[in-house]
């Protein structure tokens, strides 16, 4: 099993699932992006979209009710360090038994995202309606 630092274990354990937040101790070594499985993560500076990765495309309306153009390309979340889109982070629900970003990086900088608090329900149906099940 891959290694999730204690602090961050404990955390998760103690409290509701959330989205997942890179901080600022990022040194941009790129190791997380290629693990998510919804690709929510992005480079600094990288601009993004809601259907890089999923099955979303067109005019969509989010499991939380935002309207969104899944095509459209959207302004970098960052300039200087990797991002995570929270509406797109499930905290690896439904494909993994934990955050793959936060069991690879090697600074600990993934960690629960406190103003993205989300049962594990709506991660899972997240998770879902990105990927057309
Ligand atoms: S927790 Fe999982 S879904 Fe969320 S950003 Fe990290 S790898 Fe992606
Ligand atoms: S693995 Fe950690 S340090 Fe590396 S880019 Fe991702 S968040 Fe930054």
């Amino acid at each position: 099993m891959p290694f999730i630092g204690i602090k961050f274990a404990a955390k998760l354990e103690k409290e509701n699932p959330m989205a997942i937040i890179i901080t600022d101790e990022c040194i941009n070594c790129g190791a997380c992006e290629p693990e998510c499985p919804n690709t929510a993560i992005y480079e600094g500076a990288d601009d993004w979209r809601y259907a890089d990765g999923t099955d979303l495309s067109g005019k969509v309306v989010l499991p939380n009710g935002k309207a969104v153009d899944a095509n459209e390309t959207n302004e970098p979340i960052s300039d200087e360090i990797y991002f995570i889109v929270a509406d797109k982070c499930t905290e690896c629900k439904g494909f993994h038994d934990e955050p793959q970003c936060a069991a690879v990086c090697p600074v600990d900088c993934c960690i629960p995202d406190e103003d993205n608090v989300e049962s594990e329900e709506t991660l899972l149906a997240k998770q879902a309606f990105m990927h057309n099940k």
